[in-house]
């Protein structure tokens, strides 16, 4: 029976690991999946954004139970190992089965969220064996560059349903129940450049690195030191003993990236040597408040060629003073779990260039008003320093609904099936599923999934004995709602 299940979704697997998909290159296994309905005899829709949204009729006597809808995402991050040629819009995903893992080779392995599509085509292909009610598939293109698929879902796949379960979760044993609601947003400025004055007669590139970065989603309070935080340190430390201007400043490499290193290059009328001494200290000083979680911080100086032109003074004390006041890192804790994310922001990358000095920055709140009320204090800050801002429309936050019938379906299924309750979670991140109940705030939601160990990675593997639970897992929940009536 078990080998059954784990070779059937296997077997599927395989089929969309052939099939490459990268987010934004859905065409492909969009018409593959719609070809897989439509052989079925089953009424599909591919819409203008290649979702595919396909219909299951209930078994027989079971017309009445309440509509519920599986859905994953069919795109898949695409990464390979250095010096692995490997081009993500031709190739297909090589799989390696082993004992415990399956793993890919050279790449990431697109469990995420390939699993979960191949779940639920294994379980459509499988519906006489066990008793439902009416089902829809939904399956989303861009879940990772943007979610544009969720986002322009029609409303009227989502209105009739209600209950959702999303396949799109790392880890066996956990519910997702919650999560985080964010906010792009851009502040820039234009820049003005002088030559700089010849008493600055000190002139270094400063490099911060050695640090661990990480998602600023799920690692915001994992004790991280922002690269970018600290380069505007140094340059308040400078300011005490003398002057300073500053020739360049970069520093982080996405929004949604902790930033792991910076580096700047500085005028100064102070001796090379204090400024090293400066570096020093505040390295000893993070060394000792993050030992445990972030202690390789290397903060290197070194004397450089006089810049041929430096920011203007009021350039630069705006530059710094908005960095300054922009709030990076945890911001609130749930008050009733001390142990969640509430609220948190990301100051992920500075850049400039001839004309313009651009930060990019990504607040995120499981509490819609939270989010909002970021957008303002940032918005605020950057007028005060003579900065625009520019913000894109705000992902909602999925709020944690206590009451949730489904939820409580759920943990009496899993309880049941794996003999130990399963952890309910919201996560500081953000998933498809606010989109969803953004446009059905009746809709009743979880999100559940295999064990995916480094996703988004060339190490990605799935942990398989985690499969075939998991679709009895699911197979429970919809046994359970087809003996309820709508
Ligand atoms: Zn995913």
């Amino acid at each position: 029976m078990s080998e059954t299940i784990l070779n059937g979704v296997l077997a599927e697997f395989e089929k969309l690991a052939a099939i490459p998909r990268p987010s934004k290159h859905e065409e492909q296994v969009s018409n593959y999946l719609k070809r897989f309905f439509e052989t079925r005899g089953l009424a599909v829709v591919q819409d203008g954004l290649k979702n595919i949204i396909a219909e299951v009729p209930a078994s027989p006597g079971k017309e009445d139970a309440p509509l519920t809808i599986l859905q994953a995402h069919m795109d898949m991050v695409c990464v390979a190992e250095d010096g692995y040629a490997f081009e993500p819009t031709k190739d297909p995903i090589k799989l390696i089965r082993g004992e415990k893992f399956l793993e890919a080779e050279g790449t990431s392995l697109g469990a995420d969220d390939g699993i979960g599509v191949a779940e639920i085509l294994y379980l459509v292909d499988n519906r006489q064996s066990f008793k439902h009610g009416r089902l829809r598939i939904i399956f989303t293109t861009d879940e990772e560059s943007g979610m544009s698929g969720a986002m322009g879902l029609d409303q009227k796949f989502l209105s009739d349903a209600a209950y959702l379960i999303n396949c799109d979760s790392e880890r066996f044993g956990e519910i997702v129940a919650g999560s985080a609601g964010n906010v792009h947003m851009t502040l820039w400025r234009e820049l003005h450049y002088v030559r700089p004055d010849t008493k600055l007669y000190t002139n270094m590139r400063i490099k911060i690195g050695g640090l661990r970065g990480g998602h600023s989603g799920e690692e915001i309070n994992g004790g991280r030191i922002n690269a970018i935080k600290v380069a505007v340190n140094i340059m308040r430390q400078i300011t005490h003993r003398g002057k300073i201007r500053l020739a360049s400043l970069r520093g982080g490499r996405a929004v949604n990236v902790i930033p792991s290193e910076a580096e700047m290059v500085i005028a100064t009328d102070i001796d090379a040597e204090l400024v090293n001494e400066i570096c020093a200290k505040i390295e000893r000083q993070l060394r000792r408040i993050y030992a445990a979680t972030d202690p390789n911080i290397k903060i290197e100086a070194q004397v450089v060629r006089r810049p041929e032109k430096v920011l203007h003074a009021k350039d630069y004390d705006f530059l710094a003073n908005l960095i300054t006041m922009i709030h990076s890192g945890v911001y609130l804790m749930e008050p009733d779990n001390p142990a969640q994310v509430l609220a948190s922001a990301n100051l992920g990358v500075v850049s400039m260039n001839d004309e313009l000095v651009e930060l990019k920055i990504l607040p995120r709140a499981n509490a819609d008003v939270l989010v909002e009320e970021f957008i303002e204090g940032f918005d605020r800050a950057a007028r005060l320093c003579t900065f625009e801002s520019k913000y894109s429309a705000p992902l909602p936050a999925w709020t944690f609904k206590p009451e949730s019938k489904l939820l409580k379906l759920a943990e009496e299924v899993f309880t049941e099936q794996n003999g130990y309750a399963p952890a309910v979670e919201t996560v500081h991140m953000g998933l498809e599923t606010s989109l969803f109940i953004k446009k059905n705030h009746a809709l009743d939601v979880i999100s559940i999934g295999t064990t995916n160990e480094n996703i988004h990675s060339p190490n990605e593997r799935l942990h398989l004995d985690t499969v075939e639970p998991h679709v009895k897992f699911i197979v429970g929940m919809l046994e359970r709602i087809a003996e309820t009536t709508a």
